[in-house]
């Protein structure tokens, strides 16, 4: 399923979203905090600029709001309809998921954005526009 050439690929590897080549981060790891916001700046497979415009990613802000909620909301289907936890055990299972996956959380919301905007192109494709 995760090929290539799918969307859910780049979002998933946080790879470029044009060529699906190589990562975006300049440290794949999420966790790395201190580089947790470090990109490339072009692709240096397919020259693909990443940051379209000047605060590009602020945008990514909204996607993190939905991609934040789902998190949440597994977190709660986990913790109390599955283990059966009190609501107080709940909440505080939620807020742990929330911190403990921020990292990833901020990683898949620039994926999600940049792929609203740029589309994958077979490479054959690619090699035709040069
Ligand atoms: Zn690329």
């Amino acid at each position: 399923m995760l090929k290539k050439g799918n969307k859910l690929y780049s979002i998933l590897t946080g790879s470029c979203p044009k060529c699906h080549e190589e990562s975006m981060y300049t440290n794949k790891n999420p966790y790395a905090i201190s580089q947790l916001f470090k990109m490339h700046e072009r692709c240096s497979t397919c020259d693909t600029k990443y940051k379209i415009e000047p605060s590009f990613f602020y945008g990514a802000m909204y996607v993190s709001y939905a991609v934040g909620i789902a998190f949440a909301v597994a977190a709660f289907v986990i913790a109390f309809l599955i283990i059966g936890a009190s609501l107080v055990n709940t909440f505080i299972a939620i807020v742990l998921t929330m911190i403990v996956f921020m990292p990833v959380i901020i990683r898949l919301s620039r994926n999600i954005w940049i792929n609203f905007f740029i589309s994958y192109e077979k490479k054959e494709i690619r090699s035709q526009l040069e």
